[in-house]
């Protein structure tokens, strides 16, 4: 079963550019390999990453969280 992040897809709230495009020639050559590897990404909704969590970054700002360096992202693949 595929199921694709609606968020990085155009309209989603962390749009990857053409994203839908590579959807139908996955699905015509998945069953060529024997091996397949998928990653998931999956939030709680007050995700340290997510710029609506700090109150003076944007969206997309350079920062730091728990002494590392940070992107500030939108709010995207909530649980
Ligand atoms: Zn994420």
């Amino acid at each position: 079963m595929w199921i694709f992040k609606n968020d990085f897809m155009p309209g989603g709230t962390l749009a990857v550019p053409k994203a839908n495009e590579i959807l139908a020639p996955i699905h015509r050559e998945v069953d060529r390999f024997d091996l397949i590897a998928a990653t998931q990404d999956w939030h709680h909704a007050e995700h340290g990453s997510f710029a609506s969590q700090h109150p003076d970054a944007q969206v997309f700002d350079a920062g730091e969280l728990n002494g590392l360096p940070q992107i500030f992202w939108p709010d995207h693949c909530v649980q």
